[in-house]
């Protein structure tokens, strides 16, 4: 019989967390059903610091599918993802965001178009759930990217999507440590199958990922898909030194003529600001790339496991790291 996974990355949702469970659980038994399959449902606590923990264990009490991945700290949206990933066991594994925003009811199509015979499928917005300034933020990121990529991207989709094993062997297989998920899920390849569906409003609780993760994340997006902010920096260098270099034989020519040779002020400052402008703009984007290179050769692991508490029997099978180091201790005594 296959297996299906589900992997969701959870950080601080109590607030939402009952919605979830049965909403997911009652996903999880129809498409038991419907497909004659065994699901397992992969939740990675990310460092959570309110009773999320608690009641997923809770939960896994209840439900032998669940299996929690505790972290032991807050790694993030995108390693959180990763840490489930290399968790979960199943022929197909369906990632999505825990907080509702990618509906549940969805996971029966992408499974049905993973058994006619696709190994990626992406769940594609119809429409965002974010309007104002976030939601003109997503748009343009969402075409800046389409334009500066140096793969051709679909843009438009975030992580929700299914990948069967083998694809998924494939995109782990990817070590990058600054990760975008949709981006490494298009280089991956293979046909990709879509599947259309409209964003929810996340179902409590505030977005976890702050502003500025948000924009890293676009950031890693841009600069790890790209090397085209490297080529413009050489490209405005060479435009500069194209007109510079005449502007220079002109005022050479004009000095040899001995016109208007009044030393100006204006000339020298705009210059030298303008100038200095771009260097700086320049040096930043250079760095932008060493930052993430020296992230990079660091190698340090994307995550630490705290504890894995799988279902059905909570307390008997809670594997802890601490445990494992003490077992260790006892011995060498
Ligand atoms: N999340 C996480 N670690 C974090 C931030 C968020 O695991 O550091 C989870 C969060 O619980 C949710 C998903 O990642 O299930 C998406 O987060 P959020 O809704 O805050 O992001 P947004 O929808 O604003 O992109
Ligand atoms: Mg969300």
């Amino acid at each position: 019989m296959r297996t299906l996974s589900i992997v969701m990355p959870i950080y601080n949702e109590e607030a939402l967390l009952p919605e979830l469970f049965s909403r997911v659980q009652r996903v999880m038994d129809s498409a038991e059903h419907q497909f004659d399959l065994r699901c397992e449902w992969v939740l990675v606590n990310d460092g959570s610091r309110d009773r999320t923990l608690y009641m997923l264990s809770e939960f896994a009490g209840q439900d032998s599918r669940l299996i929690v991945i505790d972290l032991s700290r807050n790694f993030g949206h995108q390693p959180a993802i990763h840490a489930g990933m290399e968790h979960a066991s199943g022929d197909a594994i369906v990632i999505m965001d825990g907080d509702l925003q990618d509906p549940p009811e969805l996971i029966p199509e992408l499974v049905q178009s993973w058994l006619d015979g696709n190994r990626v499928v992406v769940a594609q917005r119809r429409s965002r759930a974010e309007h104002g300034l976030k939601g003109m933020l997503f748009g343009l990121f969402h075409a800046m990217l389409a334009r500066v990529s140096d793969l051709k991207m679909e843009t438009g989709s975030g992580v929700f999507g299914l990948l069967d094993r083998r694809a998924a062997n494939d995109l782990l297989q990817l070590r990058e440590r600054n990760r975008f998920l949709p981006g490494l899920r298009t280089w991956v390849g293979y046909e990709q199958a879509k599947v259309f569906y409209d964003r929810e409003e996340r179902a409590a609780g505030k977005p976890k990922q702050s502003f500025t993760r948000l924009l890293r994340y676009g950031f890693d997006a841009i600069f790890s898909f790209s090397l085209k902010p490297l080529r413009a920096i050489w490209t405005l260098g060479f435009i500069v030194s194209f007109f510079s270099f005449f502007y220079a034989l002109f005022l050479i020519l004009m000095r040899i003529l001995h016109i208007n040779v009044v030393a100006g002020f204006t000339t020298p400052t705009v210059a030298i600001l303008l100038l200095g402008g771009i260097q700086l703009i320049s040096i930043g984007i250079l760095g932008e790339y060493l930052g993430r290179i020296y992230d990079e050769v660091k190698q340090r692991p994307h995550y630490v496991v705290n504890r894995v508490i799988r279902g059905g029997t909570p307390t008997a099978s809670i594997e802890t790291q601490h445990s494992a180091l003490s077992t260790q201790h006892s011995f060498a005594d």
